[in-house]
């Protein structure tokens, strides 16, 4: 092996890369981020103004300590930005009582004695007169800890930290191949290759390219804004009144969103939708047409009618999801040369600071803050 250019390569600066760079360069080591587009790009999964924010994670109780480590790291580098990245406003989880949205909300809630609370239906009703049809065995879980964060800012402020902290970032670089040989990596870039010890594959909706076995699937996933009605009351839909929600409806289908924020209209979308469809990252179709709006339309024309169903602003994201949902962080195979970081399923926005932390402990050797088993890579071997 030649001599090392860095302790550690970390490919892709988005969401989970960019947050990892910023935890190693803190505990001093020599790490280098490359990305092919600048940070707070377009291309990848981390943009489009907004993402939610929850502690009481349904999806696993695990999740709950990365959240809240995330929570911290969010302030941290608000502070150090002086950005504006998390709004803390409360969420709310509506559905049947026996709906998993619900009780999966309550389970992470209990196991890490989080202070969520319930509200019966004629509660939801007199809180959120914006949600309309709710039923009346519909019960909602209260997050205090929910809110928004934003992505595009999230990233920058990470790489600024990062780079303020030591961190190389040279700039746009594509990587077109990383090689494990003896006691190290080699990336190779369009420009050249650098020797690491490790490396970090964090590349997103192009992660595949790098770890083929694995089943991820990228997704073209549209998100859309909706402008109150003409003669309703608009500051109802703004986040102050319109909390951070996902909602199942009594046909099952699930949506979530949140009021407008920051000059763009409220955001709504399905949790699945026929018309997203697997793509390759470097083809993705970014023209709309009608079917990409076709069932979201008609969740706020059910649920939020105080909403015009006509979407104000429409524009293409990118999901990479697992059979299992979960994303995943962890040493292929126990490999000390990497480790990967992927798979976001569409709810790893909010834990990127602490998913970086976990990454920065696990390349360091250190013990990490919470059990990431769940989430490692060899589940899907
Ligand atoms: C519509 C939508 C709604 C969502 N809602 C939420 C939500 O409410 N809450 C939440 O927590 N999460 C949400 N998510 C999920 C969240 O946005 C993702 O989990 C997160 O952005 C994934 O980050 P990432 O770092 O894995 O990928 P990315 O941010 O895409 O980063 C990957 C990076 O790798 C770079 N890269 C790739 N290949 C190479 C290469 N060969 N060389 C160099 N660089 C490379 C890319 O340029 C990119 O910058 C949502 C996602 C979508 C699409």
């Amino acid at each position: 092996m030649r001599e090392l250019d860095a302790d550690i390569v970390v490919v892709g600066l988005g969401a989970v890369g960019s947050h990892a760079v910023w935890r190693l360069a803190l505990r001093g080591k020599r790490v280098l981020g490359l990305d092919r587009y600048r940070p707070g790009h377009v291309h990848g999964s981390s943009h489009g103004h907004t993402r939610l924010f929850r502690v009481a994670c349904r999806e696993h109780p695990g999740l709950v300590p990365v959240a809240q480590r995330s929570l911290q790291l969010w302030r941290e580098l608000e502070v150090s930005s002086g950005r504006p990245l998390l709004d803390v406003t409360g969420g709310v989880m509506i559905g049947p009582p026996d709906s998993p949205l619900v009780t999966g909300s309550l389970e992470a809630g209990r196991r890490h004695d989080l202070a969520v609370s319930t509200m019966d239906s004629a509660e939801l009703r007199e809180r959120f007169p914006q949600h309309a049809g709710l039923a009346d065995e519909d019960v909602g879980v209260w997050d205090p800890l929910a809110g928004i964060v934003r992505p595009e800012a999230g990233v920058r402020a990470a790489v600024g930290a990062a780079t303020d902290a030591g961190a190389d970032v040279p700039g746009p670089a594509t990587v077109t191949a990383v090689e494990p040989v003896g006691g190290g990596v080699l990336v190779h870039t369009g420009s050249g290759t650098v020797a690491a010890r490790q490396a970090v594959l964090a590349a997103g909706p192009w992660l595949g390219t790098f770890a083929p076995g694995l089943p991820l699937r990228p997704i073209r996933t549209p998100m859309t804004w909706f402008a109150a009605r003409d003669g309703t009351d608009g500051a109802a839909f703004g986040l102050e009144r319109l909390a951070i929600f996902i909602r199942q409806l009594a046909d099952g289908t699930r949506m979530w969103g949140h009021g407008a924020v920051d000059g763009l209209d409220a955001k709504v979308g399905p949790s699945d939708d026929p018309a997203y469809r697997e793509t390759d990252p470097d083809a993705v179709d970014r023209d709309i047409s009608p079917a990409d709006h076709a069932l979201v339309s008609d969740l706020v024309r059910r649920a939020l009618p105080g909403l015009d169903p006509r979407p104000s602003r429409i524009t293409t994201c990118l999901v990479t999801r697992t059979p299992d949902e979960q994303f995943l962080v962890g040493r292929p195979g126990g490999d000390p040369r990497l480790i990967l970081a992927g798979g976001c399923s569409g709810h790893a926005f909010k834990h990127a600071p602490g998913l970086g932390e976990a990454i920065a402990q696990l390349a360091c050797g250190e013990p990490t803050y919470t059990d990431l088993a769940f989430v490692h890579p060899d589940r899907f071997a």
